[in-house]
């Protein structure tokens, strides 16, 4: 009697995936910080949304706060990748914080776009999260101008002043699929709406997604690692799913894996969202090879190659420690 094979059992990881340049320098900026100014330096928020991130900089003496009022005054403050309205920058002056604003320059772009449309007397659609940290800092911009659309469900439901000046901004984390029906409902409503002048959806946001299209096309189940408070991590969830996998998973690491999530299945797909460390991929690698996925391909959909400059407050200060 001859014996049968077993069946080949693969992962397909997506390229690009994990850390973008956003959140490696805001990352970078607190580690810098500590190395510069000691512990502890406090930081608004969770730096990036990654739980492993935020355990690890504790460890190393970084301070998370909610507000900055549990700040001590003269104390450094690193303000997070998601951005802050302009009411907590008054804060931490008036309270003589010194800040590190590692807000991403992406999410920087869409405040100087909300700013100057506000300025030009534009009501602004803002698409995004109710409650997400990026939506409330854009938000602060001009919260007298700014309409939340949460979904395209709220698009029925918004009010503004004036139809005939009107533009659409966006949180950088989005479904650029879901944004664009949004979108179209949008201007079906409001046929004079405005398109931003370039798009608020970031290059790693869109990127992650059309990687991850790829391989759900060709995947039963895909495993996107990133932590359940982070929305481009979970937007990689639905497109997955959108895309052809059977089935998706948002995993902190590899110890969320349930072994039932991997019967009958012959090819993984395996992505990251771009607030999560390679390493926590690396141990998916291990816990899956340790099943019988040994056979790893690497697919790369687009080449990225973004990195942006630290915090200008801490570029000052560490030219002169080597200067
Ligand atoms: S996901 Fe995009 S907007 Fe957010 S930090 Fe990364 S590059 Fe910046």
């Amino acid at each position: 009697m001859t014996s049968q094979a077993p069946t080949p059992r693969r992962v397909l990881v997506a390229k690009p995936r994990g850390y973008c340049a956003g959140v490696d320098r805001a990352v970078q900026a607190v580690e810098k910080a500590l190395e510069r100014y000691g512990a502890p330096i406090y930081v608004r928020k969770q730096i990036v949304h990654n739980t492993h991130v935020v355990k690890t900089l504790e460890e190393r003496g970084a301070v998370f706060v909610d507000e900055t009022e549990e700040v001590p005054e003269d104390a450094i403050v690193v303000f997070s990748a998601h951005g802050v309205s302009p009411a907590v920058h008054h804060e931490a002056a008036r309270r003589r914080l010194r800040t590190i604003d590692a807000t991403c320059p992406l999410v920087t772009k869409v405040h100087n776009e909300a700013r100057r449309f506000a300025a030009q007397d534009y009501d602004i659609l803002l698409i995004g999260h109710e409650g997400h940290e990026e939506v409330e800092g854009t938000a602060g911009e001009a919260p007298e101008r700014v309409r939340l659309v949460d979904g395209i469900d709220a698009v029925g439901t918004v009010q503004v002043k004036d139809p005939s000046r009107l533009v659409w901004l966006s949180q950088t984390t989005l479904s650029v699929d879901e944004t664009t029906q949004t979108v179209s409902r949008l201007k079906e409503r409001f046929p004079n709406l405005l398109d931003p002048p370039s798009d608020d959806i970031c290059y790693a946001t869109q990127n992650r997604q059309v990687a991850v299209k790829e391989i759900a096309a060709r995947a039963q189940l895909v495993i996107v690692v990133g932590s359940s408070n982070s929305s481009n991590s979970k937007r990689l969830v639905e497109v997955a799913l959108d895309h052809g996998a059977d089935a998706s998973h948002l995993v902190d690491d590899a110890s969320f894996i349930k072994d039932e999530w991997l019967e009958g299945v012959t090819t993984v797909g395996l992505t990251s969202g771009a607030s999560v460390p390679e390493e926590l991929v690396a141990g998916v690698l291990a816990h899956l090879a340790a099943r019988g996925f040994a056979d790893v391909e690497e697919i790369e959909s687009v080449h990225e190659n973004v990195r942006f400059a630290l915090p200008h407050e801490l570029r000052k200060d560490l030219r002169v420690t080597t200067a």
